[in-house]
């Protein structure tokens, strides 16, 4: 088998077949060595590294992987063009302590037509699941196929991607991973935008406006945490804010945490998600807030 070359300045070791990473994860598990895991698509940011962070303080070993899974994208979607900088994540993650870097091609984690699927009840009803069909399946799949490849002890995700963390907490527990999920605060901007590989796609003009994404949930969360039960009109306060900035509402909204189904009135649940995605330019950008009510 060939191997590839590790450049001479890295101490981190960059694998990219299925085998390798596990004959090199082997043999540190029988050190006794916890593995942490952060799963990524590379494009990396001070989002993934704080993810990076929490693996280093919950296990001995972090491993980073960077794979652009195909089948999380519809064919409307920007896979061809989604950001691959990487020498750059590279160094990023060598810099941050990552141990192993997983840089797998697709032929490697798809080498054949995959037969067998993923059926997600409710959970992806709404949010993105609604206007992404396909795509929670897909990640379903892959970090699937990660986890058992990675075979990790904890596992960190952003909440961020607040509907994939609830599905991957669900994964986990239906399909009996050994794996302990971490949750990590989403990282923002000073103007609140939160850092994401798909802001490298905005233009000057958009960059001003995308705060407002982060200003609507704000203002929707706030609104609940101080009482105010009418929610079809902070609702539409939250979109006519979006409005202003020409962003195109892909949805803005108000779930339970537990199933991530919309709430008729806040008094419904203890823990509240506001969650709105936006069309901006070429780019689709998402965020959310979680609301404790009773703290
Ligand atoms: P991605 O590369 O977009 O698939 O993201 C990889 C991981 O980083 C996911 O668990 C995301 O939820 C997380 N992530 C993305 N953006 C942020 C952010 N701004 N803050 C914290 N975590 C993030």
């Amino acid at each position: 088998m060939q191997r590839r070359l590790r450049p001479p300045f890295l101490s981190m070791q960059v694998v990219s077949s299925k085998q390798e990473i596990r004959n090199v994860l082997d043999r540190l598990r029988l050190q006794g060595k916890s593995i942490g895991f952060v799963p990524t698509m590379g494009a990396l940011h001070k989002g993934h590294m704080t993810l990076v962070e929490q693996s280093k303080a919950n296990a001995d070993i972090t491993v980073v992987s960077i794979f652009v899974n195909p089948t999380q994208f519809g064919p409307k979607e920007d896979l061809e063009r989604y950001p691959k900088p990487l020498k750059e994540d590279m160094r990023v993650c060598e810099a941050y302590g990552v141990d192993i870097l997983f840089t797998p091609e697709a032929s490697e984690m798809y080498p054949d037509r995959q037969n067998i699927g993923f059926v997600i009840e409710t959970m992806t009803d709404h949010l993105c699941g609604q206007t992404r069909p396909g795509h929670f399946q897909g990640v379903v799949q892959i970090v699937n196929k990660l986890f058992n490849i990675v075979e990790p002890d904890v596992a960190v995700f952003g909440l961020k991607d607040i509907q994939q963390f609830r599905i991957i907490e669900r994964m986990v527990e239906e399909f009996d991973h050994p794996i302990r999920i971490l949750p990590g605060e989403t990282v923002r901007e000073n103007d609140g935008l939160a850092v994401s590989s798909r802001n490298l796609y905005l233009t000057e003009a958009e960059r001003k406006k995308a705060p407002s994404l982060y200003q609507a949930i704000y203002h929707i969360a706030k609104e609940i945490e101080g009482g105010n039960t009418d929610l079809v009109s902070m609702l539409d306060e939250g979109k006519a804010l979006l409005e202003r900035s020409e962003c195109k509402i892909d949805y803005l909204s108000v779930v339970d945490y537990q199933d991530l189904q919309p709430l008729p009135s806040v008094q419904e649940a203890e823990k509240i998600i506001v969650a709105g995605a936006v069309f901006l330019g070429k780019s689709r950008l998402i965020d959310n807030l979680i609301v404790n009510r009773n703290s």
